[in-house]
């Protein structure tokens, strides 16, 4: 992994995938790129913006699925007293 990477490296990188998934060398000599470049340095932190925002974006959408499942695992223990009940009247009536 060259310390550098040219132009073409970090577009490459940033049109192949997220950023963020490059190793933190990788994502170092990417930052410090397009932070000093006036070729594509313009074109490219609007890249990397955009993908911050998707990252962020996908993120708070699993934060919004994990804050709406706390019913979950009350419902499930709710089921399990329900189905526990059953087997014991199941029993009970087997015993009889
Ligand atoms: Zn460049």
């Amino acid at each position: 992994m060259p310390l550098f990477f040219t132009c073409k490296q970090v577009s490459n990188h940033l049109s192949k995938e997220d950023y963020e998934k490059l190793s933190p060398m990788g994502k170092l000599s990417l930052k410090f790129h397009v932070l000093i470049c006036p070729v594509c340095g313009a074109y490219n932190r609007q890249v990397m913006k955009f993908q911050d925002m998707a990252r962020k974006f996908r993120t708070r959408q699993e934060e919004m699925l994990e804050a709406e499942s706390p019913d979950a695992p009350r419902l499930e223990a709710e089921k399990r007293e329900k189905i526990k009940a059953a087997l014991r009247a199941a029993a009970e009536n087997s015993d009889a």
